[in-house]
């Protein structure tokens, strides 16, 4: 029987089966319209603006069209169907066109500068100070201060980046479909696995050829140089699959991103210093969590420094083992994943596979919920009859130790048709205040894992455990926030370099034996993973961490320093040479065009950004390492975890909240003693 607060959260959810795909447009273009007339008659003009009488109701009016929009977005990921994704497509033109308005509304900005302005900042609480400074910082980063001369070149610009950013993305594809390898001989193939032969074989299949068909795909190319005997292909792989989109390799010149990345990095300098800042890597700084281009470089050298031993000791063991055991004289770039893999197969024979029994899902799900009620006192029940999008789904509500409704979520964990590959954490309604009422977080917590045979329960493999932790992680900084405004809630407002800190930090339990005895247990007997099998898990955790260590290292220091450095006359190849010749330790051939087929940055939102994936871990092992202190379930512990971290959503600065957790600022040494880096 759910209690009152259960039954109030259900009612707010949405109802899927009443989404209609042939009605959404209407119905956004209505909302929208009314989004608009109800912005019109916000009072913007008089000394008497206020929280109450501007911000809260601007937020209310956004939080309408999220609410609305959140389950068809999501669909559009989960179920997705011909009629939904014309429709879809059609309404994001309409919430792109209608942000936009907003983000450009002088007159918007000049009422939250006002408020800003008045003697009423003062009294209002750090979370509703937050939500005007965000949003005075992003008007001004969307070139509200420009004028119309400057407005009219920022949009160009943006309009312009955004055709050359697709057009790098493309290049990428078709220069990755337009090549491809037909072998008529199996022993050509000697080494490669059962489904990689497989998917050849399909492959060749597909185009009418006979034998096996490779590409530049990653199930296709990643076996390849992971397993494949024949060194000569790994070799003539390994360079197309690196010239990719470049004026080197097999199809030198014809799908080059040269050109693209100059002009990439040129408009983006031009936008940074219409806006005001000197480079591309301070403007991109400005919605994060590092506050200067130098403490990232410096973050990075020093990550880079402190790992350099470990990653030549690892470069020194492959040589040797390739040397002696391979035959090999010297190991070239299209040797390193398949010695790798070979030394990987002889220093552990350790299979993920092995590691399946003990993970059915029920047991995992129960002892996931066990784990963060021991760590955060939340208790999760399910709910029943909820409207769904598959009967897959399962609906959950969330409880606090005084029996307080924190969140609801659902959990869609298996793989299938019509459905993006992947997991993710999403928001389906997001906490604030409603007057006197709380309207309560809801998350979406998607998975791909494989789905249960017959009447078995789906057995998940280690790694997808811990996917199922770090979603869950997000879920809990979404779910468990006590803040009352929407754009500061949950994860909204946290800086993207801080983001991945509840979910990697989550990532920690799967790893250790008191909470594994909890989320694990055979299949048949019940039986707890071996001892001597979780060991060699542990030990293949760390298997060449310097070398994967020094491998991040150098894209993020590559991606942040072109977006620093950049002039005119600036070599993207000259910074990445050397930054190469600072930290590789595998040398790269000099035809290597890496940086041509990088679409997280050039195409992606990790523009000077990419360091973030090595500034979150060093939060989260820094968070983790104080449970390693007092307890890896020490209530205490976690409870602080709760009131500093997951609460607190953006309504902070993340770095305040870090050092209220740990007593001080994060330290870089957890990280390294986690990936067995430690001197
Ligand atoms: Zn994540």
């Amino acid at each position: 029987m759910p209690t009152a607060d259960i039954e109030h959260a259900i009612k707010l959810l949405p109802k899927f089966s009443s989404i209609d795909p042939l009605l959404i447009v209407d119905q956004l273009a209505a909302l929208v319209e009314q989004n608009r007339r109800d912005i019109d008659a916000l009072r913007t003009n008089d000394g008497e603006i206020s929280w109450d009488n501007f911000v809260a109701p601007f937020e209310e009016i956004g939080d309408r069209l999220s609410r609305f929009w959140s389950p068809i977005g999501h669909l559009h990921g989960v179920a997705d169907s011909e009629h939904l994704r014309t429709a879809y497509t059609e309404a994001v033109q309409i919430l792109t066109e209608y942000a936009t308005e907003l983000a450009q509304s002088d007159r918007l900005f000049a009422a939250f500068q006002r408020l800003r302005d008045s003697s009423k900042f003062d009294s209002l609480d750090r979370g509703q100070q937050k939500v005007i400074d965000n949003a005075l910082r992003d008007f001004r980063l969307g070139g509200i201060d420009l004028d119309e001369s400057g407005r009219a070149r920022f949009r160009e610009l943006n309009a312009e980046l955004a055709a050359l950013t697709t057009g790098f993305s493309e290049n990428v594809l078709d220069a990755t479909q337009a090549w491809e390898k037909n072998i008529d001989s199996l022993p050509k193939l000697a080494g490669l696995p059962e489904n990689a032969l497989g998917l050849a074989k399909q492959n060749a299949v597909r185009r009418d050829q006979s034998g096996y068909t490779l590409t530049l795909d990653h199930p296709s190319y990643g076996p390849v140089m992971a397993y494949c005997d024949n060194r000569d292909l790994r070799r003539e792989m390994y360079d197309a699959y690196v010239t990719r989109a470049s004026d080197q390799g097999p199809h030198a010149g014809r799908f080059d991103n040269s050109e693209n990345i100059d002009r990439i990095l040129a408009l983006r300098h031009e936008i940074a210093n219409l806006i005001g800042f000197p480079d591309y890597a301070e403007y991109s700084l400005a919605t994060k969590m590092a506050t200067s281009t130098r403490s990232v470089i410096e973050f990075l050298e020093d990550l880079a420094a402190r790992s350099a031993n470990a990653a030549r000791r690892d470069f020194d063991q492959l040589s040797k083992f390739a040397n002696d055991e391979l035959g090999l004289d010297t190991i070239e770039p299209w040797d390193v994943a398949y010695c790798t893999e070979k030394l990987r197969e002889q220093e552990f024979a350790f299979s993920g596979e092995e590691l399946r029994p003990y993970f059915p899902v029920a047991r995992v799900i129960a002892g996931l919920f066990k784990t963060v009620e021991r760590l955060f006192g939340v208790t999760v029940q399910p709910i029943e009859g909820i409207d769904c999008w598959h009967p897959d789904v399962r609906v959950y509500a969330m409880s606090d130790d005084t029996g307080v409704l924190r969140g609801t979520f659902y959990l869609d964990l298996y793989a299938r048709e019509h459905k993006r590959g992947g997991a993710w954490m999403d928001e389906c309604i997001v906490r604030r205040a409603r007057g006197e009422t709380i309207q309560s977080p809801a998350a979406y917590l998607t998975c791909n894992f494989t789905p249960p045979i017959d009447e078995n329960d789906s057995l998940l493999t280690h790694d997808e455990v811990q996917t199922l932790f770090h979603e869950f992680g997000h879920g809990l900084h979404h779910m468990l926030t006590l803040v009352d405004y929407a754009p500061v809630s949950g994860i909204n407002g946290v800086p993207w370099d801080g983001v991945e800190l509840p979910s990697q930090f989550l990532e920690n339990w799967v790893w250790e034996r008191a909470a594994l005895d909890t989320i694990s247990g055979h299949f048949e007997t019940d039986e707890p993973i071996p001892d001597k099998l979780f060991k060699r898990m542990c030990i293949a955790k760390n298997f060449q961490a310097g070398l994967q260590m020094v491998r991040q290292l150098e894209f993020a220091l590559f991606d942040f320093r072109i977006h620093a450095e950049f002039s005119p006359a600036l070599s993207v190849q000259a910074v990445l040479d050397r930054v190469r010749e600072q930290i590789s330790v595998i040398e790269a051939p000099a035809y290597n065009r890496f940086q041509h087929g990088f679409s997280h940055i050039f195409a992606g939102g990790y523009a000077a950004g990419y360091y973030s994936y090595k500034w979150a871990e060093v939060l989260a092992a820094d968070a983790f390492s104080r449970f390693e202190e007092e307890g890896v379930f020490n209530p205490d512990t976690g409870r602080s975890f709760r009131e500093c971290i997951l609460e607190r959503g953006g309504s902070e600065d993340l770095m305040v909240l870090f050092e209220q957790f740990r007593g001080r600022g994060p330290h870089i040494e957890p990280l390294l003693a986690q990936a067995g880096l430690s001197t």
